[in-house]
């Protein structure tokens, strides 16, 4: 058996889920939305009728649910599906959310330490992992990263599955298609050097890595200058702009998930908007009736993995709040469009008195001061208080501290304490990454 044949690829694989017609997609960007439209509603079709002859937890889901759906497969149905959270993912276990055939052990493992330690089991083939990673490649080239640019991937540590045979893409590098260069920002001294001894045309990797190798960069004059950065995996909050700005590089974000890959990239031609990857999800942000709310109204982002088959995510709350846009991207591309992203919903405050508050809050309130914080985390200690931790520059002395508290307190419901706190660092949270919001533990909803 070869190691791809361990990995849970097989010949049926490619014929049965058609995965030539995707990898196809992934080659150029549509740019009719109506065949676009009818190309997802045949994905989607594929998907249901799959997901559920093969799939023990859609095989429980009401019938009604589900079989007009897998019929019509439109997206005007899709709301009669029910949204699924992590929760209904993990009580029906592993074996429950896999296709029948599947063995967990042959399956590429990209599971999420989750924001609260809940750990999200995320399967899939070596080959849904290839499909998934030619859409992130395609966006990247929606920037002009072409084949003859060199790259710098700047990440924590290495998170390498020994499954996910790497052997394509050390064949491409060998063969000059790609030039990529991967750095540990944080647990290597002399990441920045060896970026900056690259010579990268583009700079990615995870948002806070980014930053911490633009401020290495700064600190000892070095040559680090990108004709762009593109920052994935975090979001990308205005201190952490603000750090990576210091390179002096137009910064481009995308916005994805360990469940999906790529979910949105932002708009190439500069309007502000996200474009949704509307070829390899379908994504919704719906109000709490399960709908989707109006073009610029914020609600939970819910996610349909066109390409799934080995663990299907059907209408799945990833726990992020988005802005919804326009269903066009002004710019002309044939996406539809989310104006922002907020983040957790998981890291949203329950306060005393049953009162819920979105960071996002608190983080506008003080925006004016954000310019002399290199890195904040915003903490939640009690039912009635919270402690803002700060990373600060020499520009923010007492008054400036007073003020931010003072529009900080404003902001807050009353009778909910806030204090500032100044530290060194901000540490890590699990999985590796600085969180800028902290719920209380075991207060995180969903
Ligand atoms: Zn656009």
């Amino acid at each position: 058996m070869t190691r791809w044949q361990r990995s849970g690829l097989r010949g049926s694989e490619w014929l049965r889920h058609r995965r030539w017609d995707a990898f196809r997609a992934t080659l150029r960007e549509p740019r009719d939305a109506a065949a676009l439209a009818r190309w997802r509603d045949a994905r989607l079709a594929m998907l249901l009728a799959h997901a559920r002859q093969h799939v023990p937890l859609f095989r429980q889901l009401a019938p009604a649910d589900t079989t007009a759906l897998a019929a019509n497969g439109s997206l005007k149905d899709l709301h009669h599906f029910p949204v699924l959270t992590r929760r209904d993912y993990q009580e029906a276990g592993v074996a429950g959310t896999l296709t029948g055939n599947m063995k967990p052990e042959r399956l590429l493992d990209r599971s999420t330490s989750g924001s609260t330690g809940e750990r999200m089991v995320i399967r899939r083939t070596w080959l849904e992992e290839r499909l998934l990673n030619c859409f992130r490649w395609r966006a990247f080239r929606s920037y002009g990263v072409g084949r003859h640019e060199r790259i710098v991937n700047a990440l924590f540590r290495s998170n390498g599955d020994p499954r996910d045979d790497q052997r394509l893409a050390r064949l491409a590098m060998a063969l000059g298609w790609r030039q990529m260069l991967v750095v540990d920002a944080l647990g290597d001294d002399a990441a920045a050097e060896k970026a900056a001894r690259f010579a990268p045309h583009c700079l990615t990797g995870m948002t806070s890595a980014l930053a911490s190798l633009a401020d290495a960069s700064i600190a000892r004059s070095l040559p680090l200058s990108p004709r762009i950065v593109v920052t994935t995996g975090e979001l990308l909050t205005a201190p952490l702009r603000a750090r990576i700005e210091s390179l002096g590089s137009p910064i481009y974000d995308l916005y994805g998930s360990n469940e999906f890959n790529l979910l949105a990239w932002e708009c190439p031609a500069g309007q502000g908007t996200y474009h949704v990857c509307d070829d390899a999800v379908v994504l919704e942000v719906v109000g709490p009736d399960g709908r989707p709310v109006e073009v610029g109204q914020t609600g939970a982002v819910v996610v349909t993995g066109l390409h799934s088959f080995a663990m299907p995510l059907v209408r799945y709350s990833i726990g992020d709040l988005a802005v919804r846009g326009p269903d066009r991207c002004p710019c002309g591309a044939a996406y539809s469009t989310l104006m922002a992203i907020h983040g957790r919903t998981i890291d949203m405050f329950r306060l005393a008195g049953g009162i819920s508050l979105h960071p996002w809050t608190i983080h506008n309130a003080v925006r004016p001061w954000l310019g002399m914080v290199r890195q904040a985390s915003l903490v939640q200690q009690a039912y009635d208080r919270l402690e803002y931790l700060v990373v600060a520059t020499e520009a923010m002395g007492a008054a400036e501290e007073a003020a931010l508290s003072a529009a900080a307190r404003a902001a807050l419901p009353v009778g909910i304490g806030f204090t500032l706190r100044r530290v060194e660092a901000i540490p890590a949270g699990p999985g590796g990454k600085a969180r800028p919001f902290v719920a209380l533990a075991g207060l995180g909803g969903e």
